[in-house]
């Protein structure tokens, strides 16, 4: 509504030469006629703007009644012009609104959109996917008590009456690839793999797209328009990844979805991609040249489970952890570990540390204030080792994460 809000107070101040008269008709069922029939006076107003607007106007001014007619009429001299009005003004919106109707677990638009008692719509089956492994909600973590099939909740009516109204084309296409998706020849492996480097959640990765078959999984994504792909780290240590044994890479990636792609003459691209979620490889095997897999979401802990842990540690006859920095860390409540972070990133900047070039908070933006999202900010910027950074990736809690970081800045500290 406020995005609504927004671009109709723009295209009011654009109106100011265009008038219509809008004639508000109360329409009711007449039991004497046995008939639908006007009653009342009817109400009419000269407002700015096309029929778009105007109705937007009354409704705003708390005057269009649910069950009224409205007619329009131009008073400007020039005679319809209002229906170009209309045109520009629903493109924008529809423009506008359209991040507004992503799913915040597909990223995609939001099809059969269904929304949790903490107010947050995801489409049915991302939850239904989010909700077979834990019950709570992907974007604040409150416990939902759902049943996990959902067959018993609806829909949210009134957003699927504005994804059909504002973008039906759009929805047409979202509804092919999901039920394209779901006579998937593959199966369950159904997410192409990158190996190559460490990524994070809501944090950046440029890539430079050069073999041929990574090329042909980039068109891929982008021609499924899922735009969606796993980012894997090399396993270089030969290390044995759980279940999977000893693989070519480590078995928790970052789901990276491309932002930005710009193809060259011969082929190569260049893309910007953003981290979505963190998941670990269940199984995998190999489509024309590169890893496919099927992956499972890593999620942290419910709020109530994050505060529960907090406080049992903070407050434990015996440390966790056996070495007397992670003693000292255990004691600190979640707060005063992510003010670990904030402080040594402001020090840091104070002595015009390199890897805080301005070149590279652009890149990254600045430190987020989200304890949840610092940590792989943090370690985006710093420069240690990608083995050390890797292990953000498994945590399920925001303390442990800031536990690790804290850690790696109670060690530089010793060091100097
Ligand atoms: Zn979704
Ligand atoms: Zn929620």
């Amino acid at each position: 509504m406020d995005v609504v809000g927004n671009e109709t107070s723009h295209y009011r101040s654009l109106a100011n030469d265009s008038l219509t008269l809008v004639e508000e008709k109360k329409v009711g069922w007449s039991h004497g006629q046995n008939s639908w029939s006007e009653y009342g006076k009817p109400r009419s107003r000269i407002l700015n703007g096309g029929r778009l607007l105007t109705t937007y106007t009354l409704a705003e001014m708390g005057e269009l009644e649910h069950d009224a007619d409205t007619t329009y009429q131009t008073m400007s001299d020039t005679g319809d012009d209002y229906r170009s009005l209309d045109v520009t003004m629903l493109e924008s919106l529809r423009e506008s609104t359209r991040s507004e109707l992503d799913c915040q677990v597909c990223y995609a638009l939001m099809l059969d959109p269904l929304t949790t008692s903490c107010g947050h719509t995801f489409c049915r089956k991302c939850l239904v996917r989010v909700l077979d492994h834990c019950n709570n909600c992907p974007i604040c973590r409150r416990t939902l008590t759902v049943a996990p099939s959902l067959s018993l909740e609806s829909s949210n009516k009134r957003l699927t009456e504005i994804l059909i109204g504002l973008c039906p084309d759009l929805l047409a296409v979202r509804a092919e690839h999901a039920s394209r998706e779901d006579r998937s020849t593959v199966g369950e492996l159904d997410t192409p793999l990158f190996i190559c480097t460490l990524s994070y959640p809501a944090m950046p990765t440029f890539l430079h797209i050069f073999e041929a078959r990574y090329r042909l999984m980039i068109r891929r994504a982008v021609e499924s328009g899922s735009r969606k792909f796993g980012m894997l780290m090399y396993n270089r240590s030969g290390e044995p990844q759980g279940d999977l044994g000893t693989t070519q890479f480590m078995q928790y990636g970052t789901l990276l979805r491309i932002e930005n792609i710009q193809t060259l003459p011969d082929g190569r691209s260049l893309i910007e991609t953003i981290g979505i979620s963190r998941f670990k490889v269940k199984a995998w095997s190999m489509l024309d040249g590169y890893t496919i897999g099927s992956i499972s979401r890593i999620d942290d802990v419910s709020l109530a489970e994050e505060e529960r842990l907090e406080a049992f540690e903070i407050t434990a006859a015996t440390p966790t952890s056996t070495d007397p920095i992670g003693q000292q860390l255990d004691r600190l409540s979640t707060r005063a570990l992510l003010q670990i972070g904030i402080s040594y990133v402001n020090r840091m900047r104070a002595s015009s540390a390199p890897w805080l070039h301005e070149r590279i908070l652009t890149a990254y933006g600045a430190p987020p204030e989200d304890p949840a999202l610092f940590p792989y900010w943090f370690a985006s910027v710093l420069p240690i080792a990608d083995e050390e950074k890797y292990r953000l990736l498994p945590t399920m809690s925001v303390r442990e994460r800031l536990k690790i970081t804290a850690r790696w800045i109670r060690r530089f500290d010793q060091r100097w």
